[in-house]
């Protein structure tokens, strides 16, 4: 569970309405050819109001890749069913069995580890089966499904609901006609060989939008896992914006503590920096540089724009510096960026960061 620091001189700002707009849009759009959508959680730590949100638009599937972040939306109340993303570590079955609907599966030692588990409890545990098509993250072996699948099907305690695959996250690979068409056949095929009619055949994330748009049939895919072009209004291929999607549902702020005329080149003899890096710079004359109240400890920098037309020279890990250029920053201003997936992930994990909702 994230506590977040009281005294903290940074926030994340949330607008929900932004977030339930781009959820709204996305379930239609997706839904406009037979796509349902997991909304994931695992990029805000399974926020509760963020949960609710997407739940109150229309999406009854939270898919998160951590079983605590799981616990805290169920403890929260919140109404929806609950997939764990990822294959289940073998420490962690009990609590699959006990707090999660559906979990991603590859292994099937962990299979029959959740199935002894969950026929000790009476439960049925349902999984999807993730199938590997290139982006060489996890997945069962295709040319091994059969058999894989034969073999679970001899267990009691689970019950597969699905097959699924993930793409553009490793090997960045990407979803195309070819490889969605044959996830397609692999559904086909189980349904055929084993009267096994699949609920979910998962065709991927956020990655799948320039696949969707291009494709008048989508084959047997009927699900989506989405999480990046909910909240930050994107695909993820080329990071091009969805259209009528909002961008700016997170903005980072933070506050100016220093703010002086000084020199743009480093004087002195010069070692490493806080990174173990030895740091070059140009010089620029006298420039105007104000120093913001966060790091690399607080944020991944790397990953944020500033709204002011200001840029950031670098970081340690608690001071941002600033080339102010024309605008004027005084101590005490706030200072507004946009986030990317990274600087997302980095301030919803970071205890340092207030999380404002709007
Ligand atoms: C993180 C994750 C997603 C969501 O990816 P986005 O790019 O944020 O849409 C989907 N599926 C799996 C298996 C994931 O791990």
């Amino acid at each position: 569970m994230i506590e977040t620091a009281v005294l903290a001189t940074s926030r994340v700002e949330i607008n929900l309405a932004k977030i339930a707009h781009n959820a709204d849009q996305l379930v239609r759009l997706y839904g406009s050819k037979g796509i349902g959508i997991m909304g994931v959680t695992k990029t805000v730590c399974g926020d509760a109001k963020i949960a609710k949100t997407f739940v109150d638009s229309g999406i009854n599937m939270l898919a998160d890749s951590k079983i605590e972040n799981i616990k805290k939306m169920r403890d929260a109340g919140i109404a929806s069913q609950f997939v764990l993303l990822k294959s289940p570590a073998l420490s962690e079955a009990e609590a699959v069995i006990q707090y999660v609907d559906i979990s991603l599966n590859t292994e099937l030692f962990v299979i029959k580890k959740l199935a002894e588990i969950a026929v000790g409890k009476d439960k049925i545990h349902q999984i999807i089966l993730m199938i590997e098509m290139g982006d060489l993250r996890e997945g069962i072996l295709p040319e091994q499904l059969i058999v894989f699948i034969e073999e679970v099907l001899k267990l009691s305690g689970v019950i597969i609901v699905g097959i699924g695959a993930n793409f553009a996250c490793f090997g960045g690979v990407k979803p195309n006609e070819k490889n969605m068409h044959y996830l397609s056949e692999l559904s086909r095929m189980v349904d055929v060989k084993f009267s096994l009619p699949l609920l979910y055949v998962s065709g991927g994330n956020s990655a799948n939008y320039n696949w969707f748009m291009d494709s008048p049939n989508v084959g047997s895919i009927n699900n989506l896992r989405l999480g990046e072009s909910i909240y930050l209004g994107r695909e993820t291929l080329d990071r091009k914006v969805i259209p009528g999607l909002f961008t700016d549902a997170f903005i980072f702020v933070s506050e100016v503590i220093e703010s002086k005329i000084k020199p743009s080149l480093p004087y002195g003899e010069i070692g490493q920096d806080a990174f173990g890096n030895l740091p070059k710079f140009q010089d620029l004359g006298l420039m105007r540089r104000a120093i913001a109240s966060f790091g690399h400890q607080d944020v991944l920098v790397e990953g944020l724009t500033p709204e002011l037309d200001v840029a950031i020279l670098g970081s340690s890990s608690d001071h941002t510096i600033i080339n102010a250029r024309r605008v004027d920053l005084k101590v005490g201003d706030e200072v507004r960026f946009s986030l990317n997936y990274g600087a997302l992930l980095s301030v919803m994990t970071s205890v340092y960061v207030t999380k404002k909702y709007i």
